[in-house]
């Protein structure tokens, strides 16, 4: 049991599926709330952790919100931002062999109600990574989404956003909402997207039914899916054929689809039908500290709860690799460091 764990922990892996405001560590929470003399519900990080960490699958919808909330509201400085991307950076590295990281957030969500400036922001994170990429080896990147749930306006300045500083992103991602927001309503945020050779990765298919992943496939037409595990109930296998055959990549997230009920059971997870149909497929931690997760505690109930074995975990994470929105020499560098099969 104990050598499954630290073989787990050692095979270098690759993250596509990684928001930022779900990487506050609690201790952050109380250093960052004390320093900055904010009001917490509770600064003992026993008590903090009942309201920040989502330890079975939820009740409802609100209690996870507030469980962000708490979570959001330290991104109240630049120096809290730095703390916050530096620390996840050190957990990937350090804690789960991560070769190769695509972090995401939401500008309108990570600095709503705060002082601070999206272009600024953004330009300490991707210095951050950068500078950790150069000293440390992790290659990284920077997703920037735009949150449904703010509206169709939040949507469109987070593209403009993201077109002015092409630079600095590796991709875009349509998150939350899907079934208040369908698809249909961003194909002119897509192509923009696309004219500005921005990639792009939508979470589709955790709520509602598959035909949302065969809507966002066709009017998106995304490089990845996030979640996308309603696209294993299309009853004929077309719909993952179609996956499989334009090469896309599912951004999988097993821990977080149970605790939300998108699956009913780490059992029922579609991933190993993923694989199986051929479809490339990553494993992602989503949120790694509200959802009390991360890629080692992913995998480990990858082979003890849903029959896959080490070889196919290697798979996974070179189709990561492949899927991944990074450079093609930042992919080699990240490609070289993995087991082959
Ligand atoms: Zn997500």
């Amino acid at each position: 049991m104990g050598s499954l764990r630290e073989t787990v922990r050692s095979l270098p892996k690759a993250e596509l599926h990684r928001h930022i405001e779900g990487c506050v560590s609690t201790p952050a929470i109380i250093r960052l709330g004390r320093k900055h003399g904010l009001k917490l519900p509770s600064f003992d990080q026993a008590e903090l952790d009942a309201l920040v960490k989502l330890k079975a699958p939820m009740a409802c919808l609100d209690d996870v919100l507030r469980m962000f909330a708490i979570a959001q509201s330290v991104f109240v400085s630049l120096e809290a931002v730095e703390e916050i991307v530096f620390e996840m950076l050190e957990h990937a590295r350090l804690k789960e062999n991560v070769v190769l990281l695509e972090a995401r957030y939401s500008p309108d969500f990570m600095l709503r109600g705060k002082a601070l400036d999206w272009g600024e922001t953004l330009g300490l994170i991707s210095r951050t990574c950068a500078a950790y990429e150069a000293r440390h080896g992790v290659v990284c990147g920077v997703i920037l989404i735009a949150s449904r749930g703010y509206g169709l306006a939040s949507a469109e300045k987070t593209v403009d956003f993201a077109v002015r500083h092409r630079r600095l992103i590796a991709g875009f991602d349509f998150a939350d909402s899907e079934a208040a927001y369908p698809a249909s309503l961003y194909r002119g945020l897509a192509a923009r997207l696309r004219d500005a050779g921005i990639p792009l990765t939508v979470h589709s298919g955790e709520e509602g039914d598959y035909r949302m992943v065969e809507e966002t496939l066709r009017e998106l037409k995304p490089r990845r899916i996030g979640h996308g595990v309603r696209a294993a109930d299309e009853p004929s296998g077309r719909l993952l054929e179609i996956i499989r055959s334009q090469g896309v990549t599912i951004e999988t997230n097993p821990w977080s689809n149970y605790l939300t009920h998108a699956v009913d059971s780490i059992e029922a997870h579609p991933l190993p039908r993923f694989i199986r149909a051929g479809v490339k497929a990553s494993i992602g931690a989503d949120d790694p500290e509200i959802l009390d997760t991360d890629l080692n505690k992913e995998y480990l109930l990858a082979l003890e709860r849903m029959g896959l074995e080490l070889k196919d975990l290697v798979r996974v994470g070179r189709s990561a690799v492949e899927g991944s929105f990074l450079s093609a020499d930042k992919k080699e560098e990240a490609l070289r460091r993995m087991p082959e099969h």
